[in-house]
């Protein structure tokens, strides 16, 4: 016999059942409520296949060998939320620290939620400091100057300490790093996020002469800046106050907010196919992290939130007409993510790294009014020039927070043609160990995308992404990739041998869905801001569709409150959506996919749509997994009237033609002078025929022309001489039409392309060398 060491971490029950009935013997028990490392025994040649749910399998152990395997995804959000807190009542001995700028309001709403929960407040200033120090505060600030003061402030809290209390911080606690440790310990840091120019006014009203810094001549909106540095780096828990709340509604909030930080399993995902009316008594909780992680649901659906969307105020949403994208986006996905998945201080350093100085634009997505009741949203500023930059700018990084630290992860994509270059672009953004521990690599096919896609995909290529030419079709790229994800013999082998799993990054993934939100409510933010719309009144959207993730994020930004009127989904001559929407036939049958000017919404199956169908049908996750097998296996479904008409409320549908895409480009560049895509004008094209023109449309311009040259220079008219693709842009960028040229791939056409592998089509071949990619990258962990 020969002893095999595995290091299992994991209290997945459907594991261990599985291991216990292939009669392996733990050597050390199973672990109970808590992980624990376990030896087992296992006979020579015999085959244990271990599958969790997650992404590891395990087979044909061999001989001689000790492995060291570890189940990172099933252990550390499992045990992490067990251990988050206690259980007792809202606060147990945890403290609530109230954070914020002077005139925030946190001693009033510190004693108002004192009452509520009928515990101790202190108040840092009047009853920490100033007994301390048998002085005011003004008169101890006078006394010491700014410096001294903060070190003394400092030194007295640090020798404090409490249980299940109140606590109002002074506005300055917050810069002195110490202090600030040592009271995370114990409490939950709340902030109050007052906009800087409320404070002013109300600074002004009540004539403070106590905070520190104000004698020194900075004036104190500047000041406050400053400081928002450091509550921006300490707090657990954000309360924006809107202008004009009261201390009963801030306090409410943060009662609100302490809950939902505590109740872990408050914000959970299940499967569009889940057949359980009440999944949380049936099935193991997903998570955000998980949803990330795992991409696809193992019943084959997808991914959605089991409870509503969060829903902003009026106000609030209204205070955010001002905010600046990555406010917005703060604001936004702090309420969609939950603080044990992505802490809410971590989650903004990424959104900030997301959306700064990698787009051309600062305004990150703008709105620019094209003519009539028509904006155009542009979504193309990102570094590869397609909105699938606005999210995968920041998915990477919460994919990288997501994953055990335990496991180097290779993600897979197939491309056919925008998706490749953002999503080697966005991971390779990564910095320090995430950087060596994720990678990606894209396949597409070699000679199935235009020129200028493939020097784009190729010349995204670094140190952590690869892009992989494949002599086949799209179809093929995709099916191998699924293929070597369902091949458990190929996933296990790769985990133990390199400590590697494979994960995607494609369209369906609930980590690129969610920050397509933030846009969409941008967008209609900007409108308000520029004084088109006041907050409230009704906006269309139209997009270009193809796996419906765009316009399914829009119809989110609508259940969060932004008072979108209709969705209006424009296809092209592959207009299976536009078909559907209109008779609830959705028919594969004698359909094939043609090549269009637009060939990002080249799309037959629109996977996302499934997500819009479990929520029209009111969560039918059995219905949905009848209509999507039948769809698999009669290429067909029909969805029955009711349903058609429920959708039809929300939805519109056409198509536009070939010939008339490239009209719309041509006739628009006469007369406003801006460029669109192909993609942007098919949805210029369908708004045109379908919006009833009683309130503003906002078209989704999903990819900058210059991706596109060919069917511009075609549209326009424009004679060709030099056939490349550097001079096309070029030639493109002299006509001095808006929008402006894109610089990041004006620049990619000058550089010399990098070498890039080909593959035969062949899955066995793609997966050695996706082997080799492995070893050559990750470091061995074992
Ligand atoms: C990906 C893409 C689309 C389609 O978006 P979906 O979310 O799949 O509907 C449209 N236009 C462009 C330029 C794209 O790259």
């Amino acid at each position: 016999m020969i002893l095999y060491l595995l290091l299992l971490v994991t209290n997945d029950p459907f594991f261990k059942k599985f291991v216990l009935d292939k009669g392996v013997s733990p050597f050390a028990g199973w672990p109970g409520k808590k992980s624990a490392k376990t030896m087992l025994h296992i006979n020579q040649g015999q085959h244990l296949k271990l599958i969790t749910k997650t992404f590891v399998s395990l087979t044909h152990f061999k001989a001689n060998r000790h492995l060291k395997l570890i189940l990172p995804r099933t252990f550390a959000f499992t045990e992490l939320r067990k251990t988050w807190f206690s259980t007792q009542p809202l606060l147990g001995n945890k403290n609530i620290i109230l954070m914020g700028p002077p005139g925030a309001g946190k001693t009033t709403v510190g004693k108002i939620i004192g009452q509520k929960l009928d515990c101790v407040v202190i108040d840092v200033d009047n009853d920490i400091l100033e007994t301390t120090w048998n002085m005011t505060v003004a008169e101890k600030l006078k006394d010491v100057g700014n410096e001294q003061f903060l070190e003394e402030e400092g030194k007295a809290l640090l020798n404090f300490n409490a249980s299940g209390a109140v606590i109002s911080l002074s506005g300055s606690n917050p810069m002195h790093e110490a202090t600030m440790q040592h009271l995370k310990k114990n409490g939950i840091i709340v902030y109050l996020d007052v906009p800087v120019i409320d404070i002013i006014n109300r600074l002004n009203l009540m004539k403070i002469d106590r905070i520190v810094g104000q004698n020194s001549g900075m004036p104190l909106k500047e000041i406050l800046k400053y400081r928002k540095k450091f509550y921006k780096k300490w707090y657990d828990i954000r309360i924006f106050c809107e202008d004009g709340a009261s201390t009963e509604v801030v306090a409410d909030k943060v009662f609100d907010a302490v809950k939902r930080y505590r109740d872990v399993d408050s914000e959970t995902f299940v499967s569009t196919r889940c057949k359980f009316r009440h999944p949380e008594e049936r099935v193991t909780p997903k998570y955000f992290s998980d949803a990330v992680i795992e991409g696809l649901a193992s019943d084959g659906g997808l991914f959605v939130p089991r409870k509503e969307f969060p829903k902003l105020s009026c106000l609030e949403w209204k205070s955010l007409v001002g905010a600046t994208y990555v406010e917005r986006a703060q604001v936004i996905l702090e309420r969609c993510i939950h603080p044990v998945d992505i802490p809410a201080s971590r989650l903004g350093e990424m959104i900030e790294t997301a959306y700064g100085e990698n787009f051309a634009c600062s305004k990150i997505a703008p709105v620019r009014h094209l003519s009539g009741n028509q904006f155009i949203l542009e979504l193309f500023h990102g570094p590869t020039g397609s909105f699938k930059d606005l999210s995968l700018q920041l998915m990477p990084h919460m994919f990288a927070h997501c994953i055990p630290r335990t496991c180097n992860y290779l993600i897979l994509v197939a491309t056919s043609g925008d998706t490749g270059s953002a999503v080697l672009n966005g991971f390779s953004r990564l910095t320090g160990s995430d950087k060596q521990r994720i990678a990606a690599v894209t396949f597409f096919p070699e000679d199935g995308i235009s020129g200028f896609q493939k020097e784009q995909i190729i010349g995204s290529q670094k140190e952590n992404g690869w892009a992989v030419g494949v002599k086949s079709d799209f179809d093929f790229c995709q099916t191998a990739i699924k293929k070597m994800f369902n091949d458990s013999d190929y996933t296990g082998f790769l985990t133990v041998e390199y400590g590697t799993a494979l994960s995607s990054a494609n369209s369906i993934n609930w980590g690129r869905l969610l920050p397509q939100v933030i846009y969409h409510a941008s967008a209609y933010l900007d409108l308000v801001n520029q004084g088109f719309i006041s907050f409230g009144s009704q906006v269309d959207v139209c997009i270009p569709t193809g796996n419906f993730g765009n316009i399914l994020s829009a119809v989110y930004a609508k259940m969060m409150g932004i008072p979108f009127r209709k969705f209006i989904c424009a296809s092209n001559q592959n207009h299976v959506l536009t078909d559907f929407i209109k008779t609830g036939l959705y028919d594969l049958r004698q359909r094939k996919l043609v090549q269009t000017f637009s060939p990002s919404i080249d799309i037959l199956k629109s996977s996302n749509l499934e997500r819009h169908l479990h929520f029209v049908t009111d969560r039918d996750g059995k219905l949905m997994t009848k209509l999507f097998h039948q769809l698999e296996s009669q290429q067909h479904f029909q969805l029955e009237k009711i349903l058609v008409e429920k959708l039809q409320q929300d939805f519109i549908a056409d198509w536009c033609s070939e010939e008339n895409c490239l009209a719309a480009i041509n006739s628009t560049y006469h007369t406003s002078g801006y460029i669109l895509d192909p993609h942007t004008a098919i949805a210029k094209v369908v708004a045109d025929r379908v919006q009833d023109k009683t309130c503003p449309v906002i078209l989704a311009s999903t990819a900058h022309y210059s991706k596109f040259a060919p069917a511009i220079m075609q549209a326009l008219k424009i004679k060709e001489i030099n056939q490349t693709s550097s001079s096309q842009l070029c030639l493109l960028s002299s006509y001095n039409a808006l929008p402006p040229p894109h610089e990041a791939l004006l620049e990619r056409t000058k550089q010399q392309d990098p070498k890039y592998h080909i593959c035969a089509p062949d899955v066995n071949i793609l997966k050695d060398h996706v082997e080799t990619l492995i070893q050559t990258h990750f470091m061995k962990v074992f």
